[in-house]
């Protein structure tokens, strides 16, 4: 491709909407142009490198046998309603009715619409096991769309679900996706760490989410160097304390006048932090979003509650869990807002962390304003309806499973596998009849990888302050000719013969033929981040270029020959590299 008729907008400014390095590098780059909040386009280059990573999505997922359809992005509610999600989704759902008052939805996923499939499809075991996969549009109104292509409303999914006959058979096809999955991230040139995750409204029992580590990135994940122990900190499960060996103490009501928050008690009574609980008040709502009954949560006081570990407990969906109205619950249930312990309040869903009981003589709230209880011991002085990990895990916490501290780092969620089991094939009626005509619900699997999301993260782990800095497998172009002086007839010449060798080598090749001064051609080159740059300059006449790779400093002079034949097999190298056999 000719710079000179490529379509190509380039930004020198930041667009006041891009807050991280990948976001305002893939607008500043002109690869991709956004329409509204969390929606956006793909131009020329942006295109390219999408489609890129689409190709080893697909050459992966055919590799391990899985066969590529293609699904509409429009379902219909009835289905939704089967598989009992259609109130389970809540807001981010996309929906819409059509000119007969019909409802459907945007779809943000396609567990349905593939067990549909295969419910009126498959009927016996020879048939088994299946696993069918797309690469599509899906919708997902995000409360809070941003970072770009990183949490959008409408991004590329790649979505495959597997059918098997029995849970043996579901557990090697997730370790065949899970295989498929790492090669996938790894030739994008991706950092990152497969991690058990939580299934969320997916539904089923085990779950892993593969995390592209960057500061910037939404997901928190713990892990341990000393074991293999890796989860999001939503699931990192925690170890509960030994009951503790002081003696228990009278219980004392005292006076805490304007100690709202857990410093401000801490302090006011001089103890630690770890000597208070915390109370959190949540309501559940019911369909309709009334109130249905209140909750209320304790932790240590310097704890953080893990709110994905509650929703989980209460077994609600998240949309209808939100913190309490104060005057409301505490009408109902004796709460006061910043005095709220675990003794005194009634007519409430009382929950524990795993972690309270063996603490010895804590500080609580008196349900009382201006009020405190001291030595509160679990058992003598209060009970819990549920006892259970609530906490978030922090940075230096004891592994689960070896007791080792554990660290914590940060990554943008790519892609995530999950074992669903018979969930779906139950709910909505997916059956096989194995040798003995007996019929038994299919057991499945659902993975996804977000292609756009993909792209978002490499540019996040590849760039510097001149712009991106693309792996060969996702740059849209592998190599960038630029000619110093588009007018010298000599250096377009060689600028012209370089670029017919390349194409002819199976490079794809730009090549700046602009009436641009050299400068900008170089920024620009800097900027896309093409992999490998020759330069056709001054000493074109002696068949000497420059040479050099945008992700190292320096350039190399070589003769043409050599640099085109250097260009190749790198290019090849990094590529066959990445593809197996
Ligand atoms: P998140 O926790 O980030 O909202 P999710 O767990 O809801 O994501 P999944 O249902 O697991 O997402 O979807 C599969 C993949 O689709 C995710 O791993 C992610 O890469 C991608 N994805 C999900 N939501 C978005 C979004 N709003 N924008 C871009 N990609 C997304
Ligand atoms: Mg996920």
């Amino acid at each position: 491709m000719r710079l000179s008729k490529l379509h190509l907008n380039t930004l020198r400014e930041v667009p006041a909407e891009a807050e991280i390095p990948s976001h305002i590098w893939l607008l500043r780059s002109g690869m991709i142009r956004k329409l509204v909040s969390g929606v956006y386009g793909f131009m020329p280059m942006g295109f390219r490198s999408v489609r890129k990573i689409e190709e080893i999505v697909r050459q992966e997922m055919d590799a391990k046998g899985a066969q590529e359809i293609h699904m509409s992005a429009i379902q219909p509610a009835e289905l939704w309603m089967e598989s009992g999600r259609w109130y389970v989704m809540g807001p981010e759902m996309w929906r819409l009715k059509d000119r007969h008052e019909r409802e459907f939805c945007l779809g943000p996923t396609h567990e349905e619409v593939f067990t549909d499939i295969v419910r009126t499809e498959v009927s016996s075991y020879r048939q088994l096991p299946l696993n069918l996969y797309q690469i599509q549009t899906k919708y997902r109104d995000e409360a809070r769309p941003r970072f770009g292509l990183m949490r959008s409303r409408e991004f590329v999914m790649k979505d495959a679900y597997s059918f098997d006959r029995d849970p043996a058979g579901l557990d090697e096809s997730y370790a065949d996706m899970y295989e498929a999955y790492e090669r996938v991230f790894e030739r994008c040139g991706l950092t990152f760490r497969a991690v058990e995750a939580d299934s969320g409204a997916m539904g089923g029992n085990a779950s892993h989410e593969f995390t592209a580590l960057a500061d910037v990135g939404e997901s928190e994940i713990a892990y341990c160097d000393a074991c293999d122990m890796a989860a999001t900190t939503e699931r990192a499960a925690m170890q509960g304390t030994a009951p503790g060996n002081e003696a228990e103490l009278p219980l004392e009501t005292v006076s805490t006048p304007g100690t709202k928050s857990i410093e401000e008690v801490a302090a006011y009574l001089r103890i630690p932090k770890e000597k208070t609980i915390k109370a959190l008040l949540l309501t559940v709502y019911d369909e309709e979003g009334r109130p249905a009954e209140y909750v209320a949560a304790f932790v240590r006081g310097d704890r953080e509650l893990n709110m994905t570990k509650l929703i989980n407990f209460l077994g609600v969906p998240e949309h209808r869990v939100g913190f309490a109205d104060e005057q409301a619950m505490g009408a109902e249930t004796g709460s006061v807002g910043g005095f709220t312990g675990p003794i005194g309040i009634r007519n409430c869903k009382i929950i524990v962390d795993s972690e309270l009981p063996g603490m010895k003589n804590m500080c609580a709230g008196a349900c009382k304003p201006d009020h405190h209880m001291i030595h509160v011991n679990y058992g003598r002085d209060y009970t819990a309806e549920l006892i259970a990990d609530l906490k978030k895990v922090r940075e230096g916490d004891p592994c689960p499973v070896c007791g080792a501290p554990v660290k914590l780092a940060r990554g943008i969620e790519v892609g995530q596998v999950f074992k669903l089991g018979t969930k779906y094939s139950e709910s909505m009626g997916a059956y096989y009849k194995d040798e003995n005509m007996q019929d038994h619900p299919v057991v499945m699997g659902s993975y996804g990888i977000g292609v756009t999301r993909t792209l978002a993260a490499v540019a996040e782990q590849h760039h510097d302050e001149k712009g991106l800095i693309w792996p060969v497998s996702v740059a849209p172009y592998h190599v960038i000719v630029t000619l110093v002086k588009h007018d010298d007839p000599v250096q377009k010449a060689l600028a012209e013969k370089i670029y017919a060798a390349l194409l002819d080598g199976g490079a794809e090749a730009l090549l700046d033929d602009r009436a641009e001064r050299p400068g900008v051609k170089f920024n620009d080159a800097d900027l896309l981040g093409i992999p490998i740059r020759i330069t056709v300059g001054k000493n074109a006449a002696a068949d000497r270029v420059e040479y050099k790779l945008r992700r190292e400093g320096g350039f190399t002079e070589k003769n043409t020959a050599d640099a085109v034949a250097d260009a190749i097999r790198l290019i090849r190298a990094e590529i066959r590299g990445m593809v197996k056999g």
